[in-house]
């Protein structure tokens, strides 16, 4: 490692808040599915910042957009109208098949907003104040307060509480443990189809159904958190399309802007006449027509491109060369996911594979101690998960 790129590294140590364990490479540019650091090392990218730059990197025609956008308006405020925010609303509408949405600058705000709404919606109904949110174990939400509190995982919310109260917990794929969870003050369960941080769990199609119907039965709304497993990362635009299971509200995010930090929560026309009114909630940057253009032009390319298309020939590959790995070593137990979100889960901890991995000039991420996450920009190819499992396979073999 160059002795600029060390000096950085221990400048950031400096400067920035401990909330990371950082991998040591400071990142300075990217083309297409590969990244460089500073000293011009190459890796190949099968991380895309968590399931964000969906596009690859240096895409020309949403770079260029940006620019114009830049040179036009970057910030109004919510109290105008701005033409980007409105095409970009009337193309998340369309291809997420709900009805109204919020803009906001994160996952973890989409989620706070997503609560807020279910609470209201319960609250228009009964005038209580005491309604309860049913979120799974091994989820993940986001690290604010709200967001946080439904958040299965201890380790990330005791230190913080009292977070939001009035959140009950439920196993993923187990719908008993949810209607035992069930009272008249529910409001909401709120999950995501297919869990990332928390171990690249998918819900099964039955499960979904059974939450659907007790949702229908009860008035309780259905939120699925699909910051992650969204656009397109499963082969379908929302994961929820996929099994053909609607939720009332929805949340987006990661690659909703492709690095541009946007995130969104949406709903149906039921939740939206009967939530949140004007007063009730808002944000200053919040889909902003600089985050607006971003979100319009992703949308755009995605369509003109065929992302989703790509995601479903690629995955496939990807799962079955996975699959081979996982056949290959006793130290593999399992391969799970749905698409280009995929999780290898191993008998010890991942993170000297994935060191080990960086060295080689893959970039990786875990999920959990022993997950190797595999969440790559959706324009891979073949070719890029054969020289992926050539590289991975020589790492685990080390
Ligand atoms: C990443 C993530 C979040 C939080 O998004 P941020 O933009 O980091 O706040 C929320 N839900 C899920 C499912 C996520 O994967």
């Amino acid at each position: 490692m160059s002795e600029m790129m060390k000096n950085y590294i221990a400048e950031a140590e400096e400067a920035l808040l401990h909330t990371y364990n950082r991998y040591q490479i400071v990142l300075d540019r990217g083309e297409g599915v590969w990244l460089y650091d500073m000293d011009g090392k190459k890796y190949l990218d099968f991380v895309a910042g968590i399931a964000v730059f969906a596009l690859g990197y240096h895409n020309r025609e949403y770079n260029d957009a940006l620019k114009a956008q830049i040179d036009k308006l970057i910030h109004t405020s919510n109290y105008y109208y701005n033409v980007p925010a409105v095409e970009a609303a009337k193309k998340i509408k369309k291809v997420s098949g709900m009805d109204r949405v919020f803009f906001t600058n994160s996952g973890a705000e989409a989620c706070e907003g997503a609560i807020k709404a279910a609470r209201k919606y319960a609250y228009l109904k009964d005038g209580h104040t005491d309604h309860e949110i049913i979120a799974m174990n091994h989820s993940f939400h986001g690290r604010t307060m709200g967001a946080l509190a439904v958040t299965g995982n201890p380790k990330y919310r005791e230190p913080f509480e009292p977070l939001i109260g009035n959140v009950k917990f439920a196993d993923l794929n187990d719908f008993d443990s949810v209607l035992s969870q069930v009272t008249d003050k529910t409001c909401a369960i709120m999950l995501e189809p297919v869990q990332g941080e928390g171990g690249l769990f998918p819900a099964t199609e039955e499960f979904l159904k059974k939450l659907r119907a007790l949702c229908d039965e009860r008035d309780i709304l259905l939120i699925f958190d699909e910051v992650q497993c969204g656009m397109g990362r499963t082969g379908y635009m929302y994961a929820w399309q996929r099994y053909g299971i609607k939720p009332d509200i929805m949340t987006t995010a990661k690659a909703l802007g492709c690095g541009v930090p946007v995130g969104a929560f949406l709903m149906t026309e039921k939740v939206g006449l009967h939530s949140l009114v004007a007063g009730d909630h808002g944000t200053t940057y919040g889909g902003n027509p600089l985050a607006c253009a971003a979100v319009e032009k992703v949308l755009d390319l995605f369509e003109k491109d065929h992302i989703i298309e790509n995601v479903r020939k690629v995955a496939p590959y990807l799962e079955k060369r996975l699959e081979e790995l996982a056949d290959k070593y006793d130290c593999i137990l399992e391969r799970r996911g749905i698409g280009l979100m995929q999780g290898l889960v191993f008998d010890r901890p991942v993170s000297g594979i994935i060191n080990k991995a960086m060295e080689n000039g893959l970039i990786l991420i875990s999920a959990g101690p022993d997950i190797i996450r595999f969440v790559p920009p959706l324009v891979i190819t073949t070719e890029n998960v054969d020289e992926m499992i050539a590289i991975l396979d020589k790492c685990i073999r080390e």
